[in-house]
């Protein structure tokens, strides 16, 4: 294992301790939640995006499952919300990062653009364990879509 895994490693474990956004926010006007489920694996994520007039507000989540799901969980909250991004900008952000998980490790997700994010990139060598990653992307992109 080289430096960059350790310490992609490490923020992995960080975020699935210390869950970042989590606890659902209040439901309400442009509010949509989705609640996703990874059988293979166990994992579960709910996760609510607020979406204020073309802006994705905020996005809180609760979930359980294995470390990987839920600091992914974690890591696209803090990108998300503290980015104000538009409607647009977050589902590309999730196509994005679609694409690198399925690239069986010949995309990196780059770190300017997805943050602690990034550190999933060799999660996509794994495929059993994608779908952990997956989650609570595919989870947004829903929610957006019901804000
Ligand atoms: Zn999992």
């Amino acid at each position: 294992m080289n430096d960059l895994d350790a310490l992609y490693r490490e923020l992995i474990l960080d975020h699935s301790k210390h869950p970042q956004h989590f606890g659902l926010a209040a439901d309400g006007e442009g509010t949509g939640t989705s609640y996703q489920k990874n059988p293979v694996c166990g994992d579960e994520i709910t996760l609510r995006a607020h979406v204020d007039g073309d802006v994705v507000a905020e996005v809180s989540w609760e979930g359980r499952g294995c470390s990987i799901s839920q600091a992914s969980a974690s890591m696209l909250a803090d990108l998300v919300a503290d980015e104000g991004l538009t409607r647009e900008e977050a589902l590309h952000l999730v196509e994005g990062f679609r694409e690198a998980l399925r690239s069986r490790g010949t995309i990196e997700l780059d770190e300017d653009v997805y943050g602690d994010a990034a550190a999933l990139s060799g999660v996509s060598k794994f495929s059993a364990r994608v779908k952990c990653a997956m989650l609570a992307w595919v989870a947004l992109e829903d929610a957006i879509a019901k804000a």
